[in-house]
């Protein structure tokens, strides 16, 4: 069985044992990639859980270097989630509910330790909200069984998407595996349900006396960064003035755009030197922006009150907001996305070039083809990348230097502050033609023509790619064949490492010869 149906059999084999399982001492929810108060669905059940009961409502969140490994987290977004924590832990103190804060070195420590925790404060009942990766989905299957086993009751609520995985299946019963037909049915079902976008408020103050009985958890502090993703000083005096963390900024972020920007998203978005898009997927990756307030938010400013009619803008917005949700319902029914294979199983026989010094060129920004160098040092700058650049980089790397595609993926998670396993998968699968609904694997972005369209005046180029600062006019986009070759040459810019129309033939080639094979 699939890891998602493995927790739904846990989920509903544990029904009854659940429900009789009496509220004790104390209500845990355990914070993972849901890190605020507001619109949070298991942490909204567990404080209603304990004030019914009028026990204290606990949080918790174990910091585990080793997962962080695993799942290759960038430094910057760890150090993101550590800032975040801090802001977590004074609202909630405000409110009276301790956020205990403690690393486990092994994840495999993770479930022990969190039924160690319960029994220790006398807690009765664990919230959690669920995680769509397969090992998480595999652990907690297990935990909800193992817990119900020791006369723990387990609650998993989904919350991070706004429809969940598993709710929309195409006419034949099954999951879509195109955007525009899910998309469609995915607005309708929202239509029909309206109470998909409802807010779940914020925990209420723990009861009186409720705090005395927790007192001791207060005085946690939340732990330094672990040193295996920790940030050179300088690094982090520039990604915190970037990205400053918690919810109350995503709330901000959020509100600015939807003020701001919105209107002339469907004709900015596409263009990195203009600041067009919300820039809010660092919040909805570590969950201090839920995507169900932000639908609603931008949807409750369209006059026709609808997903998809009404003002352009918002209509698109939101169609881009919906495909974080479609690739996690992909990750959920193919779970072997997550195992390093490609969507289509065809896809496996292509035989990429493993050339290391064009991936070093390419992870640092100097393949000689300045839209490329000016994403790629975009990316290592700020921990983000425009999301037409990461399109042509995906493409540049997979198909013109016809490196295998996973090794970006990689390199994209090692260094992005909004990633996400599901949407840099989709995106690299994509844009490499490999994954579901992909870009069909003849269509090859010209790197020039993806330069000059979005970026007409250099000017992305020229904040990204310093050294061209000073060429003039069209050379920008390919100063060595546009008659600016002695200027990039003095200024160090490197000539392109390929040409463009061999690599596109090489491609065709490569990727014709692999769907070919057995
Ligand atoms: P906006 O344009 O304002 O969009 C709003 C929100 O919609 C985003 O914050 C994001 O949550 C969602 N969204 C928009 N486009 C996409 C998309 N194509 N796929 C999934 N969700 C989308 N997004 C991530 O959040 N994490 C990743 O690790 C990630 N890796 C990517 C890798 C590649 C190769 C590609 C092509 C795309 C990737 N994306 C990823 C999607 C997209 O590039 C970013 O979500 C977007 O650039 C974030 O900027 P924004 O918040 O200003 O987006």
């Amino acid at each position: 069985p699939r890891p998602i149906e493995q927790l739904t059999t846990a989920l509903r084999e544990t029904a009854e044992e659940r429900k009789k399982v009496k509220v004790k001492d104390a209500v845990v929810h355990w914070f993972k990639m849901d890190l605020r108060l507001k619109d949070n669905r298991a942490l909204w059940e567990a404080n209603e859980t304990a004030q019914a009961a009028g026990v204290p409502l606990i949080c918790i969140y174990l910091v585990s270097p080793e997962d962080f490994e695993a799942h290759l987290t960038a430094p910057v977004r760890v150090d993101f989630m550590i800032r975040t924590l801090h802001i977590l832990k004074k609202d909630l103190t405000a409110l009276d509910i301790p956020l205990y804060v403690e690393t486990v070195e092994k994840r495999k420590e993770i479930p022990d330790r969190l039924i160690e925790f319960m029994e220790e404060w006398g807690a009765s009942h664990l919230f959690a909200n669920i995680e769509y990766e397969v090992d998480e989905l595999r652990r907690e299957a297990k935990m909800v069984r193992t817990c119900a086993s020791r006369g723990l009751a387990m609650e998993l609520f989904h919350d991070s998407c706004v429809v969940p995985p598993g709710a929309l299946s195409s006419g034949s019963g099954k999951q879509y595996a195109v955007y525009t037909p899910w998309y469609r049915t995915w607005v309708a079902h929202i239509h029909e349900n309206p109470e998909l976008l409802t807010t779940f408020e914020p925990p209420s103050k723990n009861p009186p006396g409720a705090r005395d009985k927790v007192a001791a958890l207060f005085d946690c502090d939340i732990p330094d960064t672990p040193e295996n993703k920790r940030l050179s000083k300088d690094d982090a005096k520039r990604f915190h003035a970037l990205w400053p963390a918690g919810e109350h900024e995503a709330a901000d972020r959020l509100d600015k755009f939807c003020e701001e920007k919105i209107g002339q998203y469907s004709k900015r978005r596409n263009f990195p030197a203009q600041a067009g898009t919300s820039s809010i997927s660092v919040h909805l990756a570590a969950g201090t922006l839920s995507a169900r307030t932000a639908i609603r938010i931008a949807r409750d400013r369209n006059k026709t009150k609808k997903l998809d009619a009404g003002q352009e803008g918002i209509q698109t917005w939101i169609s881009e907001v919906a495909w974080r949700d479609f690739y996690k319902h992909v990750l959920v029914n193919w779970p072997y996305v997550c195992m390093n294979k490609p969507f289509k199983p065809e896809y496996s026989n292509i035989e990429w070039s493993y050339n290391a010094s064009h991936f070093t060129a390419w992870c640092e920004g100097r393949t000689g083809f300045p839209i490329v160098d000016a994403a790629m040092r975009q990316l290592r700058s700020m921990g983000y990348m425009h999301n037409r650049c990461r399109m042509v980089v995906a493409s540049f790397l997979s198909k013109d230097l016809l490196i295998d595609w996973r090794m970006g993926e990689r390199f994209f998670m090692e260094n992005l502050i909004d990633g996400d396993f599901a949407s840099n998968n989709g995106g690299w699968g994509f844009s490499a033609s490999v994954g579901v609904d992909p870009q069909p694997y003849f269509r090859i972005f010209n790197p020039l023509l993806q330069s000059e369209k979005f970026d007409p005046e250099g000017e992305y180029i020229r904040k990204w790619v310093p050294e061209l600062g000073d060429i003039k006019g069209k050379a920008i986009h390919d100063p060595y064949g546009r008659g600016a070759a002695a200027q990039a040459k003095k200024a160090g810019y490197p000539k392109p490492i390929v040409d463009h129309k061999e690599s596109r033939d090489r491609a065709l080639s490569a990727y014709k010869a692999g769907i070919g094979r057995d």
